[in-house]
């Protein structure tokens, strides 16, 4: 078992294991949102983890923070109240707290149209909802916690964090990974990076527990697919192999800031790209390797 191994989040039925909060100083982590963008894109892995810069939240993926969160309300209920009305009523209130957490997601909506506006974007956020009810009923289910953040050492001294969305446990002990998928990116595109992210969590939970997931689950609340896969362990060995190699090459380019451009399809999807050479822009100056964490994931990651 690795070092300084830890879990915490939402625990609901059975919260063993799952709720010790940490409170060492955190240091540089590897996580599935930071790791993607580095394979997508070295220079994009630098303006997120290392310059830090800024980046204006699209109404969608606001969008898909929200619908996380009513859904991570909605377990905290008890079994028979987990109804579709009854997250539909979630919507609004945990808007507000998100909105009062984040005050700048407000500004998303402010055209004079924005009550019609806001109305809409609820209205797919429903739409959402009831997609989830068409691929599972909550009532049938007791998670083992929601938003569980999970960390753990590698025994080559790598540190991988991140947070899954939802995780089941099996009285025999099996255990189901959940993510909930709410972009609107095409699905061929978001797969692969979908699939990483699920790996990751599977090599992590692996070396937290000593089992391999039974399966890993991806709920694309968009189109209403749901999509499940099952590890074994020589992949995830090598997948952990793949994630040492990874952050060995973010070092490498820590130390020097020789973080090159990888431009692509996905160059579509970037905030960055007036800054880009490969777009006739200049990155600033290379502030150095961050301490104490460059592996960071903000909510929005965790949602898309
Ligand atoms: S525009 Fe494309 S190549 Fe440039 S930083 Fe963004 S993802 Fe990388």
């Amino acid at each position: 078992m690795a070092n300084g191994s830890t879990t915490t989040g939402t625990p609901h039925a059975d919260p063993t294991g799952a709720a010790a909060p940490t409170t060492e100083v955190r240091r540089p982590a590897l996580s599935p949102s930071r790791a993607s963008d580095f394979k997508q894109c070295p220079l994009l892995y630098r303006f997120r983890a290392v310059d830090r810069l800024p980046e204006t939240p699209t109404k969608a993926q606001v969008r898909g923070t929200l619908v996380h969160s009513v859904l991570e309300r909605l377990f905290a209920l008890p079994r028979a109240e987990r109804t579709v009305e009854a997250a539909r009523e979630l919507l609004r209130p945990t808007w507000s707290e998100l909105a009062e957490e984040s005050p700048e997601w407000r500004e998303l909506f402010t055209d004079p149209e924005s009550a019609d506006e806001l109305a809409e974007w609820f209205g797919a956020a429903e739409k959402l909802l009831d997609s989830y009810f068409a691929l599972e009923d909550p009532r049938t289910l007791d998670p083992e916690a929601c938003e569980l953040h999970v960390e753990t050492e590698l025994s080559s001294g790598v540190l991988l964090r991140g947070y899954i969305d939802r995780l089941d446990v099996a009285p025999t002990g099996e255990i189901r990974v959940v993510d909930y998928k709410t972009g609107a990116a095409p699905r061929e595109i978001g797969e692969a990076k979908a699939m990483f992210q699920m790996k990751f969590y599977a090599v992590v939970l692996w070396r937290l527990r000593g089992v391999v997931p039974r399966q890993l689950k991806l709920l694309y609340l968009s189109d209403g697919q749901a999509l499940a896969y099952t590890p074994d362990e020589a992949e995830l060995a090598r997948f952990e192999r793949t994630l040492e190699a990874i952050w060995q090459a973010i070092l490498r380019a820590g130390k020097t800031g020789d973080f090159r451009p990888n431009p692509s399809k996905l160059c579509g999807w970037c905030s960055h790209k007036e800054l880009c050479p490969s777009f006739g822009g200049t990155p600033p100056e290379y502030p150095g390797w961050p301490e104490p964490d460059a592996g960071e994931e903000s909510a929005l990651d965790r949602a898309d």
